[in-house]
């Protein structure tokens, strides 16, 4: 198989990841948690949501946030805004990218958004127009990329055809979200490809959840097909705003592991999310479902095998 020399990770699991969460660990724990990951060497972090404090009271505190973090090269910070008006609140709060989405699905965006598909590609993409003539950075996210929960099928050319619309807007990078966990081996080779053909040069990133356990797997099967970016969540935290059934994000040191065996760079310090896998656990309450983790340590081969 292909595999890339280094790849890059975007870490969800202050937004992406907590929101799934039934407790809200409140504005210090969560600037706490951005500036861990940013010290472990992630280099993208999806921080927060600039949404109505109405609609989603947890994210009132998006802005206070943004101000917290501290900031140094290379760090790229990240919301996910459903309207005009809320890139505009996350760029004035300094963020550095804008995320936008859209679910394949339009019984997934009804249900998430209370709209279709169309009106909400219509809407994203006058954010995605905006945020660029801004000077910012604007990602077009295709939600429920791979399949849909609620029995509606997704064809292929669907899921292009939305991301050509988002690249046709000016968006500087396309996400896939494996939203739910539909996605397998090579229905994720067939699409990545697809992608860097039709559109090259646009940043490709897969966003895969682990609720049927092929997150890896199909990890590899995008590396294979030359896909550089994943996101990733500490711990394999994060349900979704689509379906409660919709299972954890694949975990950030699980794929860092992964990456680490078959010499794959990533930049990233695996103990030091080892680190903030224990401060998430703790704060949270409760054990976390990345498999790593649960050992406590970077490598079981360097420990003494048990009796
Ligand atoms: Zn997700």
């Amino acid at each position: 198989m292909k595999a890339p020399t280094s790849i890059t990770i975007r870490e969800v699991s202050p937004r992406d990841g907590l929101q799934g969460e039934p407790v809200e660990i409140g504005t210090e724990a969560k600037i706490d948690l951005i500036n861990q990951l940013a010290d472990a060497g992630l280099p993208r972090i999806n921080v927060t949501s600039f949404v109505s404090p109405k609609a989603v009271p947890r994210m009132a505190d998006a802005a206070e946030v943004v101000a917290g973090v501290v900031r140094r090269p290379g760090l790229e910070l990240d919301a996910s805004v459903p309207n005009v008006r809320g890139a505009e609140r996350a760029i004035a709060a300094g963020i550095d990218t804008v995320v936008v989405f859209v679910a394949a699905s339009n019984e997934g965006n009804l249900r998430n958004v209370g709209r279709s598909t169309e009106e909400s590609m219509v809407e994203t993409s006058e954010v995605i127009r905006m945020v660029r003539s801004a000077g910012k950075k604007a990602v077009g996210t295709v939600a429920l990329a791979f399949g849909s929960p609620y029995g509606d099928e997704i064809p292929p050319d669907r899921v292009v055809e939305l991301a050509g619309r988002f690249v046709a807007a000016g968006a500087n990078g396309i996400s896939l979200g494996d939203t739910t966990g539909e996605a397998n081996p090579r229905a994720v080779h067939e699409l990545v490809r697809r992608l860097h053909t039709e559109y090259p040069g646009v940043e490709l990133a897969l966003h895969l959840h682990d609720t049927r356990g092929l997150a890896l797997a199909n990890v590899l099967a995008g590396m294979d097909a030359g896909a550089t970016h994943f996101d990733g969540a500490v711990g394999g935290i994060g349900g979704s705003p689509f379906t409660k059934d919709a299972g954890g994000n694949l975990a950030t040191e699980d794929l860092l592991y992964m990456c680490a065996s078959m010499g794959v760079q990533t930049g990233v310090d695996l103990d030091a999310v080892l680190g903030t896998y224990q401060f998430l656990e703790k704060v949270l309450g409760h054990p976390l479902p990345g498999k790593l983790g649960q050992l406590g340590r970077s490598d079981p081969r360097s420990q003494e095998e048990p009796a």
